[in-house]
This record gives C-alpha cells, structure tokens and sequence, in this order.
C-alpha cells in the first residue's frame, strides 16, 4: 500500500466531475487500499478518489474504526431527516463550516468483488456519505454550507467530519 497526496481547494481537479468505473481491475483495487491508508494516515473519515487526482466515482469511510466502508459508482437512493452540524474536509485544511444534511441517508454502489450492496447510514456516516458523493460531482462543502466559520468559532470546537 502506499500513502498518497491530498489534493487541496485551489487544485482545478477537486472541480472536475468523477467518471464511473467500469471495470474493477487491479488498479482500482490497488487504488482503494491507497485511499484507506491516506485516508487513516490523515486521520480522516472519508476521502474520495478525486481527491487524490483520480476522476474515479471511488470513496472510501470510515466513521467507526475498523468499519471501513468502500464505495464504487455509490449513488443516493433515499434521504431523510436533517442534521445541522459541523463540516470539514481534508482538502481544506484548517475550515469548518456549518451545513444541512439529511440525518438518515441510503447509498447504492458496487463492491470491490463487484457485486450490487445498498447501506444505510445516520448521523455522522449520513453526512460522510453525501459529503464524499458531492466530491465526486466537483462539489466541495463550502459550496453548500450555511456558514463558513471564523479562525475564532473553529478555535471554540472543530469539525467531527474531515472527509
Ligand atoms: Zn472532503
């Protein structure tokens, strides 16, 4: 496995639309355990592939540890509730901002043995899930976010999601 660079906000890249996989081949493989490992390494939730410069519809999660989630072609089927909380990113590094998420939020996608799985998250994992879908679309959550926060409000509690 190897560690890879996190693309930060001002790379063109993180902008660009994501391109399903159509074959899941070795490559994707190799690039999914990557993304676990960069992903602990900067002790982060989720990351999506895009965010290590690969136009991939690929996301790895991790909410609990041990509990890594990895998502191929994912789309959201069902969405419910809202959570009004903190949000970050690790492709920007040191911002927090407040954004409205569905609280309950269902995920169709593929698996690495390439069978069809649907999962179901609330809370945190919801908001995982649609923060990691939206970077796959070239969205980051600041473009959504009710509030971006100040140095101060950050100083006061960070974010519980950096993904
Ligand atoms: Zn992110």
């Amino acid at each position: 496995m190897a560690l890879l660079t996190i693309l930060t906000e001002k790379d063109p890249i993180l902008r660009k639309r994501s391109r399903p996989v159509t074959e899941i081949n070795d490559r994707i493989l190799t690039l999914l355990d990557d993304m676990a490992e960069t992903m602990r390494h900067a002790e982060g939730v989720g990351l999506a592939a895009v965010q290590v410069g690969v136009l991939r519809r690929v996301v790895v999660i991790e909410c609990e540890p041990g509990q890594l989630i990895e998502l191929i072609n994912p789309v959201i089927v069902e969405t419910s509730g809202l959570q009004r909380t903190r949000e970050g990113c690790l492709s920007l590094p040191g911002k927090c901002g407040l954004t409205e998420r569905p609280m309950k939020v269902t995920v169709e996608a593929t698996n690495r043995e390439g069978k069809h799985f649907c999962v179901t998250g609330t809370g945190l994992l919801a908001k995982a899930f649609c923060h990691e879908i939206d970077h796959l679309d070239g969205i980051l959550y600041s473009d959504v976010a009710k509030k971006m926060l100040t140095p101060e409000e950050i100083r006061a509690g960070g974010a519980d999601l950096e993904s």
